[in-house]
C-alpha cells in the first residue's frame, strides 16, 4: 500500500523520507518525534530481503483473503505515546500485521492479547481487526523489534541490528 493513499492510520505520506541502509535508518531516527519517527518506519527500506518477503506475500495473499488489500509495509508502534506499559514482539506475522498494518492485528496472538487488555481496561475493544476499527490502546504501546515480517519468522541478526 503506498504511503498517503487512503489506507487508514497510515502515518505516512508520499514525501516521508525513505531509509535505504542501516546509516539511513539511524540518521533519520535520531532527530524525530515519535510521529515522524512512526511515519518513517512505515516506508522503511533497509532490509532488502525483507522488502521482498513482506511486498511478495502482499501480491500473493493467503487465499482465506485473498480478496483484501495488504498492508505490505513496516509496521509502526501504536498506542499510547507515553506508555506506562511497552508490549514487545519479535516481528509482524505475513498475513497478520503484513496484511492488516496494526502490530498484533489479524492473527491468533493478537487475539488473546487484544481480549486480555480489554478485560484490565486497557484496550478500547476486545479485538482488534485492522487499521481503522476503533479499537485504542490506554496506557499501552505495541511494537515490534523488526518491524518487517520476515520469511520464516526467523530474521537474520543482521536483519534485527538494522
Ligand atoms: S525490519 Fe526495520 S530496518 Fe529492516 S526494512 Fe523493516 S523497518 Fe526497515
Amino acid at each position: 500500500m503506498p504511503p498517503g493513499t487512503g489506507w487508514p492510520e497510515d502515518p505516512a505520506a508520499a514525501d516521508t523520507p525513505v531509509a535505504r541502509t542501516a546509516a539511513a535508518v539511524r540518521r533519520l531516527a535520531r532527530p524525530a518525534d515519535l510521529d515522524a519517527l512512526e511515519a518513517a518506519v512505515s516506508v522503511c527500506r533497509a532490509c532488502p530481503r525483507l522488502v521482498d518477503w513482506r511486498e511478495e506475500v502482499a501480491a500473493t495473499k493467503r487465499a482465506a483473503f485473498a480478496d483484501q488489500p495488504y498492508w505490505g509495509r513496516p509496521i509502526p508502534g501504536w498506542g499510547a505515546a507515553d506508555p506506562s506499559i511497552l508490549v514487545v514482539g519479535l516481528a509482524p506475522a505475513a498475513h497478520g500485521g503484513n496484511r492488516t498494518g496494526r502490530v498484533f492485528t489479524g492473527d491468533s496472538s493478537g487475539d488473546w492479547l487484544f481480549a486480555s487488555l480489554h478485560r484490565v481496561g486497557l484496550a478500547a475493544r476486545s479485538t482488534s481487526e485492522h487499521a481503522g476499527d476503533g479499537q485504542a490502546l490506554h496506557g499501552v504501546r505495541m511494537v515490534a523489534t523488526v518491524r518487517c515480517a520476515p520469511p520464516a519468522n526467523k530474521p537474520t541478526p543482521q536483519e534485527r541490528d538494522t
